[in-house]
C-alpha cells in the first residue's frame, strides 16, 4: 500500500496561484482609485463646487497645484472666483533641471507664471523645508492666518488618509492633516474642504475645455519636469473615463456639518 504524504506539487502551485491572484484582486479593490458615488452625483458636485466665490488651496510644492487640481483652479477663476494658493515649500528636494544655481527663485517665478496663466489671485510662499513643512512649527500658525484673511468659502487639500497611489509625500499628506486639524476645531458653519489625489473621490469636475491650459500651467515648472506636461494628460484622461467626460479632476468632499 502507497501512504499519502500530501499533494502533488503541481496541485500545490495551483492553490498558490489562487491565494496570489484573490491577494491582487483584494489589493487592487482596497488601492485602486474607485468613485464612491454614481458618475452623475459626481458631477453635479463638481458643478456646484464651480460656483464657489472664494476658494484657498494648500499644496507642498511648486507644480503640486497645477498637476492635480489646475483644471478646477482655472474654470474656477474663468468663473470670477478669487483663486489664493499656499505653496509650502520651494520644492528643494525636487529636481534642479536647469541648473538653476538659486532653485527658490527659480521655482517661485515658474510657480507664478503658472498661476497667471490658471488666473489666480495670490500665490503664498512659504519657504519652509522640503520634507519637512508640515512638521514646521511655523506651518499651521501660517496657514491659519492665511485661512483667516482670505476667508475661503470652499478649501482644497490633499487626501491625508486614502490617496490615490503609488506617488506618496510627507508633506502632501502631511499639511492636509495638520489642516484639518485646524478645520476640525472650527464651528458647523465652516467651509467644505475638497480633498484631491484622493482614491475614494465622490465629486468630479469636468475640465475636458480647459486641458490644454492646464498642461501649459504645469509646463510652466521647467526646472521639475523639463516642461512636458504630457504626461498628466493621459491621467485625467483616466479620470475622465471614470464618469463619462474626456478630461476630469476628482475630490472627496468634507462637508461642514460632519
Ligand atoms: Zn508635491
Amino acid at each position: 500500500m502507497t501512504r499519502l504524504t500530501g499533494k502533488p506539487p503541481k496541485r500545490r502551485w495551483l492553490w498558490w496561484l489562487l491565494a496570489v491572484a484573490l491577494l491582487g484582486t483584494a489589493c487592487t479593490a482596497v488601492f485602486s482609485t474607485k468613485l464612491t458615488d454614481a458618475p452623475a452625483e459626481a458631477l453635479a458636485r463638481g458643478q456646484a463646487l464651480l460656483n464657489k466665490k472664494t476658494v484657498l488651496a494648500i499644496v507642498a510644492h511648486p507644480d503640486d497645484l497645477e498637476w492635480y487640481i489646475g483644471g478646477t483652479l482655472k474654470r474656477l477663476a474663468d468663473n470670477g472666483a478669487n483663486v489664493q494658493v499656499i505653496v509650502a515649500t520651494d520644492g528643494e528636494k525636487g529636481p534642479n533641471r536647469v541648473k538653476s544655481p538659486n532653485l527658490a527663485v527659480t521655482r517661485r517665478a515658474e510657480q507664478a507664471a503658472a498661476g497667471q496663466i490658471n488666473g489666480y489671485t495670490r500665490i503664498y510662499s512659504l519657504a519652509l523645508p522640503d520634507r519637512g513643512a508640515a512638521k514646521d512649527p511655523r506651518f499651521l500658525p501660517e496657514v491659519t492666518r492665511i485661512y483667516n484673511e482670505v476667508k475661503p468659502d470652499a478649501v482644497f487639500v490633499f487626501d491625508p488618509t486614502s490617496p490615490s497611489l503609488p506617488y506618496l509625500h510627507v508633506d502632501h499628506q502631511g499639511s492636509a492633516r495638520e489642516f484639518l486639524k485646524f478645520w476640525d476645531t472650527l464651528p458647523q458653519s465652516k467651509p467644505p474642504v475638497y480633498l484631491f489625489q484622493t482614491r475614494r473621490p465622490d465629486v468630479a469636475v469636468d475640465i475636458s475645455a480647459v486641458i490644454d491650459t492646464k498642461a501649459q500651467a504645469l509646463a510652466q515648472h521647467i526646472s521639475q519636469n523639463g516642461g512636458s506636461g504630457s504626461r498628466m494628460q493621459g491621467f485625467f484622461a483616466g479620470s475622465g473615463k471614470s464618469v463619462g467626460v474626456a478630461y476630469a479632476e476628482l475630490f472627496r468632499l468634507l462637508e461642514g456639518g460632519e
